[in-house]
C-alpha cells in the first residue's frame, strides 16, 4: 500500500498499481473515483460519465495533443485575464484532482465553487470540506443563504452562488453538462470546459474546451499558468483568441487516426 501520487499530503492508501502495466495511469484514475464514491464524493452517475471518458482517452492514446495543449494556452490566459474568475467543482472533479485545481484557482486568482448536477446539500459540504483539506481558503457553492438560480436553466440545476458563478464572466466547468454549459453561455459568460468526448454539446457549445483527460489537462494548466502569469496582458490576449469548432476538429481527427492505428 502507497499514497497515491499527486493527492498532496490528503492522499489515501489504495492498492499498488505496478508502473509496468500498460493501464496504469487510468487504473490509478479509477481507483480514485472508486474512492471518491466510497467516501461519497462522487454519485453512480459519476462512475458511468468517467467510463464515457476513459474510452475517448483510449482513442487520445491517453496523451494530451498538440490541439489540448493550445486550447490549455488559451483557458489559462483567458483565466489571467478575467475580472471575476471562476472554477466549477463536481464530485468527479474533487475526487480526481483536488490539490490540482486549488492550485490552479490560486494562481490564476479565480474563486472556487461546488456546483453540482445532482445537488444535495450534504454532498456538496462534504466536497467543500474536502477541497478546504487540500488547501482552498475558500469555496462557494454550499451555502443556502448565497444560492441564485440561473434563469436559463429550466430545472432544479440552476443553483449557483451569488459571489461565485452569478457574477462570473470567464467560468471554468471541467466535466460539465451539456444543458448548463449552453444556459451558461447564454447568459454571457466566457465558458472553459474539459471533455474528452470532442462530440458532446459540452464540447460544441464552450467557448475553448480542452479535449483531455482532467488529470493531465489539471496538471499542465497549472503549469501554463505559472509561466504565463508573468506574461503582460496584449500577449495574454493574443494567446486567449482560439476557434472551439476548429480544434474540435483536430481533436476529432486525431482520434480517428487512433482508431485506425488500433485496425493495423
Ligand atoms: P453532453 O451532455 O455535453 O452532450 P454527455 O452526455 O456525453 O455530454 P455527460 O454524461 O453529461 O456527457 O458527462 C460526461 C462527459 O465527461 C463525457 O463527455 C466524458 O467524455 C467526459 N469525461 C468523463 N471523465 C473525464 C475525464 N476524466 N476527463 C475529461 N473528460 C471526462
Ligand atoms: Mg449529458
Amino acid at each position: 500500500m502507497k499514497k497515491l501520487l499527486g493527492w498532496g499530503e490528503i492522499g489515501s492508501t489504495m492498492s499498488e498499481i505496478s508502473q509496468k502495466h500498460p493501464r496504469a495511469e487510468s487504473l490509478r484514475l479509477r481507483e480514485r473515483i472508486s474512492e471518491g464514491f466510497k467516501t461519497g464524493l462522487v454519485i453512480p452517475e459519476g462512475l458511468a460519465a468517467h467510463g464515457r471518458g476513459e474510452a475517448f482517452d483510449y482513442l487520445l492514446g491517453e496523451k494530451t495533443s498538440a490541439a489540448a495543449k493550445e486550447a490549455i494556452d488559451a483557458a489559462v490566459a483567458s483565466l489571467l485575464l478575467a475580472k471575476n474568475p471562476v472554477i466549477s467543482v463536481n464530485g468527479n472533479v474533487a475526487a480526481l484532482v483536488p490539490g490540482e485545481v486549488v492550485e490552479l484557482c490560486k494562481i490564476t486568482n479565480s474563486k472556487l465553487e461546488v456546483n453540482l448536477f445532482h445537488g444535495s446539500s450534504a454532498r456538496e459540504k462534504r466536497i467543500s470540506r474536502w477541497l478546504k483539506k487540500h488547501g482552498a481558503r475558500e469555496v462557494l457553492g454550499a451555502e443556502k443563504k448565497f444560492s441564485v438560480r440561473i434563469k436559463e436553466i429550466q430545472s432544479d440545476r440552476r443553483k449557483v452562488d451569488s459571489r461565485g458563478i452569478a457574477k462570473a464572466d470567464v467560468v471554468l466547468v471541467p466535466l460539465e453538462d451539456g444543458d448548463r454549459t449552453e444556459a451558461l453561455k447564454k447568459s454571457g459568460k466566457l465558458v472553459i470546459a474539459i471533455d474528452l468526448n470532442p462530440m458532446s454539446r459540452t464540447a460544441r457549445a464552450a467557448d475553448i474546451t480542452i479535449v483531455d483527460n482532467i488529470s493531465r489537462a489539471l496538471l499542465l494548466m497549472v503549469k501554463t499558468a505559472k509561466k504565463l502569469s508573468f506574461v503582460e496582458r496584449a500577449n495574454l490576449k493574443k494567446l486567449a483568441k482560439f476557434d472551439n469548432e476548429k480544434n474540435l476538429q483536430t481533436s476529432f481527427e486525431r482520434m480517428l487516426r487512433g482508431l485506425d492505428a488500433l485496425k493495423k
